[in-house]
């Protein structure tokens, strides 16, 4: 099976995230013609204006990269924005899109929907067999219904309605804000100020142990298309590279791109979050995709980006 994107109405929800930016980069030149909204336009948490934004414009294919975002103290501190906006846009946009019978839907979830100590590499079949990790377990939450909700409107309506779960995500587009951001843009933010106020030093958070995985932001787009094109099935399927680095290796490699010479500091009264998330990604090569752009290579780019966008980041 495999869906032609050529011709259709195709929405991006989230068009300015940094996932629905680097999915409208991606789509250009496939064909077919690009819907967006701008929260001007629709605001998504509200039931009303999505579907009659949805009833205007009749999407036949839909990316949910529409969402509340953040890092580690982001969710910490804004738990009730996470679980009531991600759930009102999932239940939205997937309840639209069956009452006006869009052909295909993906819908992007979460590494985090796991269990806090899940198997790794953590398998799809390890959803809701464990306790989530408290540090982000409201945004967990919301995610994991939206997949469920993929799954439920499959089985009784025959919806072609899928969902994939990105590991940690970075690249162009991302948020460079210290207190709401994930740890990449972070620590580019923080080392390149220390290179250019000369500092001897720079504050990584928490032990630098935990492992985390990362994948850049267009290669999870190719994927993302790549699974709306062939995959067709009840299982949510992960996306990541299948290796993962210490935050403390990570700090090294950013610290390198960025040319810092000084030393890492280690906050322990930031959190570390959970220990180890690192994806199985078998399923996904096994239908026939693979990552393309490595962590260092990865980091460059993100930091010419970066370098390039520094006036409007400063904003
Ligand atoms: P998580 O994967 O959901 O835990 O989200 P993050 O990307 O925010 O954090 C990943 C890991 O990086 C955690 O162990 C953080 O404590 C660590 N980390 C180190 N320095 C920073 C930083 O400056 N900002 C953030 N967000 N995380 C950091």
């Amino acid at each position: 099976m495999k869906i032609d994107l050529a011709g259709k109405r195709v929405w991006v929800a989230g068009h300015r995230g940094l996932v629905g930016s680097a999915l409208l980069r991606r789509l250009q030149g496939e064909g077919c013609a690009l819907l967006t909204a701008s929260h001007a336009q629709v605001d998504l948490t509200r039931q009303d204006r999505t579907e009659e934004w949805m009833g205007d414009t009749r999407p036949q294919v839909v990316f949910v990269a529409a969402a509340t975002v953040g890092g580690i103290h982001a969710n910490n501190t804004r738990p009730a924005e996470f679980i009531h906006n991600n759930l009102a846009i999932a239940n939205n946009i997937i309840h639209a899109a069956h009452r006006l019978g869009v052909e295909k839907l993906l819908y992007m979830g979460s590494s985090c929907i796991y269990p806090r100590l899940a198997p790794q590499p953590i398998p799809e079949d390890a959803l809701l067999t464990g306790c989530l990790e408290p540090t982000n377990e409201f945004y967990a939450v919301s995610k994991i219904a939206g997949i469920k909700l993929c799954t439920a409107y499959r089985r009784q309506y025959g919806c072609d309605f899928i969902s994939a779960q990105p590991t940690n995500l970075y690249g162009p587009g991302d948020n460079f804000d210290l207190t709401q951001s994930h740890v990449i843009p972070a620590l580019i933010a923080k080392f390149h100020q220390a290179v250019t106020t000369g500092a001897d030093h720079v504050m990584v958070w928490g032990s630098g142990t935990p492992r985390r995985e990362f994948l850049h932001v267009d290669d999870l787009a190719d994927a993302l298309v790549f699974l709306m094109r062939h995959y067709e099935g009840d299982s949510h399927i992960n996306v990541g590279t299948g290796t993962d680095v210490t935050i403390r290796e990570l700090a090294e490699t950013v610290g390198r791109v960025v040319g810092f010479q000084g030393e890492l500091r280690f906050d322990a009264s930031k959190p570390d979050g959970t220990p180890r998330k690192l994806l199985n990604v078998d399923r996904l090569n096994a239908l026939g995709w693979r990552y393309r752009v490595g962590l260092e290579e990865g980091l460059r780019r993100t930091y010419q980006w970066f370098l390039a966008n520094l006036d409007s980041l400063r904003g």
